[in-house]
């Protein structure tokens, strides 16, 4: 079982490590994620805050989401890398973005939310639990973002 994983932006000012795997890993569709992607969806690996370490000045984008929840997306200055994101509807938890990881093995794919907003041409994943717009509450605290 591996121990954790690493990532950074593209310049490599901003590096972070977490001590933790993946607690739940989304692919959202949704338009602000789609948004500022660069495609059609975003892919947030949930990380419990403690687990996670940075080094390096991170901007960030605040915008509330449909739930009314605060979303803080981090990018890094310099370079407009995308690096991770917290929502208010799930204090302690961080959403790091697919995109700045080291190893991109460390995505393992288990949920696809907003999934009534993807386009035409996204691949949606049959064998993934996939929800049209936020699954219930239930299934919603390790979920990133929205
Ligand atoms: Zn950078
Ligand atoms: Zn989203």
């Amino acid at each position: 079982m591996s121990s954790g994983f690493t990532g950074g932006c593209l310049c490599g000012a901003v590096r972070y490590e977490s001590a933790s795997e993946p607690r739940i890993t989304v692919h959202c569709h949704c338009e602000d994620c789609r948004r500022s992607s660069g495609t059609g969806h975003c892919t947030h690996l949930a990380i419990p805050e403690e687990a996670f370490s940075i080094s390096g000045a991170v901007t960030f984008f605040e915008r509330a989401a449909d739930s009314g929840n605060m979303v803080r997306r981090g990018f890094c200055p310099s370079c407009g890398s995308p690096l991770y994101s917290t929502n208010s509807g799930m204090p302690g938890m961080i959403a790091i973005r697919a995109s700045s990881l080291d190893d991109l093995e460390t995505v393992k794919p288990q949920m696809v939310v907003y999934a009534s907003r993807a386009a035409s041409w996204e691949h949606i994943d049959k064998d993934l639990t996939a929800f049209p717009e936020m699954p219930p509450n239930a299934a919603r605290p390790a979920i990133a973002r929205t």
